[in-house]
């Protein structure tokens, strides 16, 4: 992803109606030894577009030469003709979606990105962040390192170029010993195609194989399941994957670390019809909600979900507490992330464009309505004023994850603290200010549960959870050592 954080101004340019959640940052998808290589990168980065809408990029290797393919906006505007795929020749190929971050949202930015190394042709792409990338940058920098992107995916492949090591996996696993955060990689050489993920596996990546036997890596199942493939396993915590000739091998460089997988993609990032770590999202998430009626219990005739990703959530809430489930918020899906340039004006109608009321199953009604998360609270604000326009009598709104304290570094787009409701707010400050009767979130033990069957172990938790906790699970070297923002390009960058 890139160095800097996002703005709320860069979010609502992307997305102007949907700007108060967090955003996954990026999918990864890699293929080796299938004669249509990049048309199954396409159709497996296009399951994965939930994970990045700001670009697109494919790597090909067609035994003698690299493709690319790299453009800003979404996989079907970009990936949609033959013409397009039939440049991408080759048996492997790897592919990236992205999500925008503030001034990042440039072709130069765009992975995977591609170098000559001393091995050969490489390109790379990964989904996470490296949280001491700016001092690594700088420390290559003075060895005399060209960078020509503003990503910290670049500073992966110039630690890969000027390692000392003989082999290219030696030169991956050294280079990724010196990186702290999360991620996971896919990088296409002209062997193999390569996976790994981080040593505390924070970030999701699959096995899969093709019904022909092709070996895939890519972030979440559903990218599995849209080629017909299937899913072989979870690649493990600090586990580095090599599909080649030969098959499938895989390596443990690194030392064995206890997992702490992302919870929020239980929560809301990850696909519902997808599996990860072993649990299907979408079950999991109903156990959340009925976590959350166990927990937070009120007298009311209707449970309504905020659409989309409220919707198991509330079908668990509505199940465990014996109240009818309705369909109370439409979501208007034509609202594209390309619709006009938002003025104040049409801004302030916002959720109105995206959502509308489904009046019968409101007015007169005490309704319960669930969603995932708040993060400025601005959209849930929005929505409760619009459910009580429809004449509920009362609303009460449940939350399916923990009140967001803190920013997340491990390569989701999350606000500055100071701009997290639940930072500066008590939970009655934050019901008083969304316009509530009553406003509760599940627990963090109660997420747990959910997920897994077991509280938070307070010694050493068995997830990430910092966005709730505070509780980083690796140095964010850059940002204590006051790396905040710099300029990292002197370029002028051309959207
Ligand atoms: S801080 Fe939150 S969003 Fe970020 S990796 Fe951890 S749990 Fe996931």
């Amino acid at each position: 992803m890139s160095m800097k954080r996002t703005s709320k101004r860069m979010m609502a340019t992307t997305d102007p109606f949907d700007d108060d959640k967090l955003k996954e940052e990026c999918g990864i998808f890699g293929i080796f030894g299938h004669p249509d290589a990049a048309a199954m990168t396409a159709l497996g980065l296009h399951a994965l577009q939930h994970r990045g809408q700001a670009s697109v990029g494919v790597v090909s290797f067609d035994g003698r030469q690299f493709h690319q393919h790299r453009a800003l906006g979404l996989v079907g505007d970009n990936l949609n003709s033959e013409e397009v795929i039939a440049k991408l020749p080759g048996s492997s190929a790897i592919g990236h979606v992205r999500y925008a971050t503030q001034g990042a949202t440039v072709l130069r930015n765009v992975q995977p990105l591609f170098a000559h190394l001393q091995q050969g042709g490489f390109a790379v792409g990964h989904n996470g962040n490296i949280t001491n990338a700016v001092a690594l940058r700088e420390r290559l920098k003075r060895r005399g390192s060209l960078f020509q992107s503003t990503t910290d995916t670049e500073v992966i492949v110039h630690l890969i170029a000027t390692s000392d090591y003989g082999t290219l996996i030696e030169r991956i696993v050294e280079a990724l010993r010196q990186i702290e955060g999360a991620y996971s990689l896919i990088a296409v050489s002209e062997e193999a195609v390569i996976g790994v993920r981080d040593p505390l596996g924070v970030r999701p990546l699959v096995l899969g194989r093709t019904r022909d036997g092709e070996n895939i890596l890519t972030s979440e199942s559903c990218a599995l399941d849209i080629i017909d493939a299937e899913f072989v396993r979870d690649v493990e915590p600090g586990e580095l994957v090599i599909l080649d000739a030969a098959g499938v091998r895989a390596l443990k460089p690194f030392p064995p670390m206890r997992r702490r997988f992302c919870i929020f993609e239980y929560v809301y990032f990850a696909r519902p019809d997808s599996k990860v770590e072993g649990h299907s999202v979408y079950a999991v998430r109903k156990r959340i909600g009925a976590e959350l009626a166990r927990e937070a219990p009120v007298e009311a005739d209707v449970v309504i979900p905020v659409p989309d990703s409220g919707v198991p959530a509330a079908i668990g809430y509505a199940s465990e507490a014996g109240i009818p489930f309705e369909l109370g918020i439409i979501r208007n899906h034509y609202v594209g992330r390309t619709f006009i340039e938002p003025s104040d004006q049409i801004r302030h109608l916002g959720v109105k464009l995206k959502h509308n009321v489904n009046r019968t199953f409101i007015e007169g009604k005490r309704v319960v309505l669930v969603d995932d998360s708040i993060v400025r609270g601005t959209t849930s604000r929005k929505i409760v004023e619009m459910v009580r326009h429809a004449g509920a009598r009362e609303v009460h709104m449940r939350v399916s994850s923990p009140p967001t304290t803190h920013s997340c570094f491990y390569g989701i787009d999350t606000p500055e603290r100071a701009e997290l409701l639940a930072a500066r707010l008590d939970v009655e400050g934050m019901a008083k200010l969304i316009g509530v009767d009553s406003l509760a979130f599940i627990s963090i033990d109660g997420l747990y549960r959910a997920v897994d069957g077991v509280a938070r172990d307070k010694r050493q938790p068995q997830f990430c959870d910092a966005c709730f906790s505070g509780d980083y699970p690796t140095p964010l070297t850059d940002r204590e050592g006051g790396e905040k923002t710099p300029q990292l390009s002197l370029l002028a960058e051309i959207t």
